[in-house]
Formats: structure tokens, sequence, C-alpha cells
């Protein structure tokens, strides 16, 4: 047993319009959601849009840059201001992409915490590393760039989402064995450093989660939610996601 509160991100992604949030705040509206943190993370546009949630918002990304002449970006400051209380970062689309290394994302999780902004720090490995052995590796890695950055007590403050890149999109979900295996490597990773911050942090999993799925997954002991991409499009499938968290 573990007093870790689940929390469930929806990540939109650049999908979405005013008349989803008008329906995802309206089912949300008369549910009870309260035994878990419910995110939104739509595309940057529509952050203005929510008004009337009874969940948090988060953003996207942010730039590693705190303000100035970097068009197209968005600062974390801005994020702040429109309410934000989580940012993905790290997201395997933003690495692949936006040629993210595990060095600049750590950065950004750097200045997400500076402003008090939750950041759910995405990691996780493509299916050729998976078959060729060096999975924890290559996770171990992705950890320990933000943790010589930002140092273990800071992950207090962040919520990591291992999200293995074969699963993402592709309607392949990791067994929840699969799941749980990599969550309890992540955990005791931390452990070496520091037990009590190991326990405490909360591991989201991602990758082709929908409501048909979740309650086995979450049921995992070291799965303590999810971060959700297309099945967050379907307001009545992520309400039945959140439910099972
Ligand atoms: C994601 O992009 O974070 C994700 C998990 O996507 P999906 O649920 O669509 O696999």
């Amino acid at each position: 047993t573990n007093n870790r509160r689940p929390i469930v991100a929806g990540n939109w992604k650049m999908n979405g319009n005013l008349a989803l949030i008008k329906q995802v705040e309206e089912l949300f509206s008369d549910a009870d959601i309260s035994h878990v943190d419910v995110v939104v993370c739509p595309p940057f546009p529509y952050l203005g849009g929510f008004n009337d949630s009874n969940f948090a918002l988060g953003g996207q990304n942010i730039s590693h840059y705190e303000s100035g002449a970097h068009t197209g970006e968005t600062a974390v400051s801005m994020l702040k201001e429109m309410n934000c209380q989580y940012v993905i970062l790290g997201h395997s689309e933003r690495r692949a992409d936006n040629n993210e290394s595990n060095e600049l994302v750590a950065d950004k999780v750097e200045l997400a915490l500076a402003h008090k902004l939750i950041p759910l720090f995405c990691i996780g490995e493509p299916e050729d590393i998976r078959e060729s052995g060096q999975l924890f590796d290559f996770i171990a890695a992705q950890i320990d760039a933000v943790i010589n950055k930002v140092g273990i007590a800071a992950f207090n403050d962040i919520v990591i989402a291992y999200e293995p890149i074969w699963a993402i999109g592709t309607g392949k979900t990791a067994s929840p064995e699969q799941a749980q295996e990599v969550h309890a490597f992540i955990r005791q990773h931390l452990a070496k450093q520091d037990s009590n911050i190991a326990n405490q942090c909360v591991i989201l999993y991602g990758g082709s989660v929908k409501g048909s799925n979740a309650v086995e997954l979450f049921s995992q002991p070291d799965v303590d939610g999810g971060l959700i991409g297309g099945a967050s499009l379907n307001p009545e499938d992520f309400l039945s996601i959140c439910l099972a968290a």
C-alpha cells in the first residue's frame, strides 16, 4: 500500500477544438472525480477556453528560454498565467520531431520547477531498444539526465510518465506486467538515491490506454495513473479512464 494520489492526464496533442472543451467540461461537471487528479493538456490556443472545469490544466511543452525573441515558442510564465498547474515535458513526439535531447528536457524540467509547474516528465523506449535488451539502461539514462540537473529531491514535485514508444498511438498497449516491470525499475532506480522520494513519486503509464484496459493497468502496484493520448479526445472514454484510477 502507498499514499500516492492517482493522476490521469489527457494529452490532446494537436487535436481538439472549442466544441470538445465544452463537451469535456459538461460531462465532467457531473462526475465524481474526487479520488483522482485529472489534468487536460490541450494545444496552447485553447488553454484560455476552459473556464468551468473541475479538473486541472497543463501545457504540452515550454520553451527552454524564459522570454524574448523566440518566434513560435511559449514561455513557462505564460502557462502559469493561463492557470496551468502541469506541463508535459520530454514527450516522445517532441524528442523525435524537435530533436529534444535528454539534456534539453532536463533544462525544461528545471525551468518548470522554478515556476512551480509540475512536470509530467515523459520517458520510454523505442521497440528496437527493448528488443536488444537495453531497456533499463535507456530508461535510466533518461532519468539520470534530470537527476543530474535538478537533484533527486526535486522528484518530490515531478510526475514521471512511462510511455513505451511502440505503444503510443498504436493500439498496442503494454501488458500490465510489462508496465509494472518498468515502473518497478524506475522506482528502484530513484530509491538508489532516496527511498522516500522513490516511494512517493507518482509514476503514470502511457501508451494506448483506453476505458477497457485502464482498470487492469492501474491495478498494478507501481502504476499510479495514466497519460492518455487518443482516448482523451473521447470525453466518455476519458472519464471512464479517470474513474478507473
Ligand atoms: C501519449 O501521447 O502520451 C499517449 C499515451 O498516446 P496514446 O494514448 O494515443 O497512445
